[in-house]
């Protein structure tokens, strides 16, 4: 069984609106025992219609996370997370706001491509598909070396959840030069790889990164994995985290990591 989810986002995020309340009270009814939300802090982020987004005002997340850990203890764990968009020259800057702040957990994400979110369709405007994918994946061996203050890299497959055939054509296989030095990169580093369910709500059958993915991690070493919903709204939460449960062990897996103050605690499944 898995008792801690460790994506979450609220109205702190500029993509979500849910109140943290909320998202606690979902994740008290599925019966977690622990949350770890990690707002969105994407520097460098282009700005939509003039305005500045995926910046966090993190004085008042910290605050209001802290009100509400004293507010449900005995109910949950709450830990303090921060979910960092990387790209290959924001390394010193993201190094900076993490020795800044407490946090208990730090995740790296590639969301950008020299400034072009994939989540965007023009992303993939004037480039086959096959090379756009190739050209995300590239990215994350130089994210990985620019920042060493994280523990996990999210959704290591963002990609294909936008792509014009989605995953239809997405083998690990097919994409395997540009993804396995990201792996090894992860694994030499003692990082951790996440599991995130958003692809199920993408509608991919698959979390983000695909199990062939998770399954190359495991063969070529890696046993430190986390586990995240991504949810930007309360009926997200824990989001198909019983299929995991029996997913995951099959693949070779043992426990996941929960970490709190930077240091990661093994749950078994
Ligand atoms: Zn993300
Ligand atoms: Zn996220």
């Amino acid at each position: 069984m898995i008792t801690a989810d460790c994506h979450l986002h609220t109205s702190f995020s500029t993509d979500s609106d849910a109140p943290m309340e909320a998202m606690l009270a979902s994740a008290v009814r599925k019966g977690l025992s622990t949350v770890c939300f990690t707002e969105h802090l994407d520097y460098d982020y282009p700005p939509e219609n003039g305005e500045e987004v995926f910046l966090l005002d993190l004085p008042a997340y910290c605050e209001k996370l802290l009100e509400l850990r004293e507010r449900f203890r005995g109910k949950i764990e709450v830990l303090f997370g921060v979910e960092l968009g990387m790209m290959p020259y924001l390394g010193a800057r993201c190094e900076e706001v993490v020795r800044a702040w407490p946090f208990d957990f730090v995740i790296a994400s590639s969301h950008l491509v020299d400034g072009r979110d994939p989540y965007y369709p023009d992303f993939f405007e004037g480039v086959s598909e096959e090379e756009a994918y190739a050209s995300y994946f590239r990215t994350i061996p130089a994210n990985v070396r620019a920042f060493s203050s994280f523990h996990t890299y999210a959704h290591l497959d963002y990609v294909v959840r936008y792509g014009p055939h989605r995953n239809e054509r997405y083998s690990y296989e097919k994409y395997r030069e540009a993804i396995e030095p990201a792996l090894r990169i992860l694994i030499e580093n003692g990082k951790a790889l996440e599991v995130n369910t958003g692809g199920y709500r993408s509608g991919l059958g698959q979390p983000n990164p695909h199990l062939d993915v998770l399954r190359a991690y495991r063969e070529l070493g890696g046993e430190l994995i986390t586990i995240g919903s991504d949810a930007h709204a309360p009926e997200g939460v824990a989001l198909e985290f019983d299929r995991l449960s029996e997913l995951l062990p099959a693949l070779g897996f043992t426990h996941y990591a929960v970490f709190k103050g930077g240091k990661p605690e093994l749950r078994p499944f």
